[in-house]
């Protein structure tokens, strides 16, 4: 088959080389016997609109958007899934002739990874999120939708965590709070969707947040534990994951978008975690 009609799909971002995805999507069209390319494209600043039509032209099915793209990908769309529109930010594109469709999901990438890979139940949970930021805006909906007893959001700038509280109110019992205001609380899974841990650092949580059988998670990964992670362990969670399996999940629900496919997931995310280690 020849590049011409292959379908094409890629992420696009700024900076964009670091991404995993050409990776993962090259395993999950193998896995599933899926003739088609993935890419990662640097767009410029202002770019996305002319690149997406352009990748149109020349056979392009489907896009992956990340950092500083989302929002430019949102306005893009012809049409938005409904979680897309609460979201406020879309990840995965699916090009069909004159049609752009938008969907987030970061939000059930998450959930697959606390509930398939890590055999978590959120019902009945007390959930503390840090970070009020696009990534936690898009998890809010699904992890809501699994009937936790409380989901609490603290975020450094107050006002963001109380909007978001507002906005998803409808689906759950949606708190937010200041870090000051965490003392004394304890929570059964406390997730850092902050990108505090790109610069290595600790968001202000106090001590004994967690519960006994309690789980931390870190949407950020890499080759070390992040500094959340550490801090986590040290507080007695007696589990700590990063966010390499909801990279993947993310990843493989893109792919069902696309394709109508459901590659397997735990393979891709063991050969990545072996990626990344060394
Ligand atoms: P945003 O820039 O939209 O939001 C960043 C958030 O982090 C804000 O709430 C911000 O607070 C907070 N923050 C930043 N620095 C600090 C700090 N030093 N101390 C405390 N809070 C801080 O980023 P995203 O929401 O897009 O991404 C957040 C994280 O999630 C990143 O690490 C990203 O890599 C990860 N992610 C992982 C995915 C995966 O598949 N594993 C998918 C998507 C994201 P304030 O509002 O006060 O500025």
């Amino acid at each position: 088959m020849t590049s011409s009609i292959t379908d094409r799909y890629a992420v696009i971002g700024n900076p964009v080389a670091h991404s995993k995805s050409p990776f993962i999507h090259a395993e999950f069209a193998s896995q599933t016997g899926q003739q088609l390319t993935y890419t990662a494209e640097l767009v410029e600043i202002g770019g996305v609109a002319n690149f997406v039509e352009q990748f149109a032209q020349q056979n392009g099915k489907g896009l992956n958007v990340t950092v500083p793209f989302k929002l430019d990908a949102f306005q893009l769309a012809t049409r938005l899934s409904e979680r897309a529109q609460r979201a406020g930010a879309v990840n995965t594109l699916l090009i069909q002739g004159n049609e752009i469709f938008a969907d987030t999901t970061d939000g059930i990438g998450l959930l697959n990874d606390l509930t398939k890979n890590h055999q978590q139940t959120l019902k009945h949970k007390r959930i503390l999120i840090v970070g009020a930021g696009g990534a936690v805006r898009g998890v809010l909906e699904p992890l809501l939708l699994e009937a936790p007893e409380s989901l609490t959001i603290v975020n450094r700038t107050p006002s963001k965590a109380e909007q978001l509280a507002k906005d998803f109110s409808g689906f759950g019992n949606i708190i937010a709070c200041d870090f000051n205001q965490l003392e004394g609380k304890q929570f059964d899974l406390i997730i850092n969707g902050t990108s505090a841990s790109l610069s290595g650092e600790l968001p202000p949580l106090p001590d004994n947040l967690f519960t006994e059988n309690a789980l931390a998670y870190d949407m950020m990964y890499g080759a070390q534990p992040t500094p959340f992670m550490v801090w986590a362990k040290q507080q007695g969670a007696s589990q700590v994951h990063d966010g390499l399996g909801m990279l993947v999940e993310q990843a493989a629900e893109s792919f069902y978008i696309w394709r109508k496919k459901r590659p397997e997931t735990q393979g891709v995310i063991k050969k990545l975690r072996e990626q990344i280690s060394q």
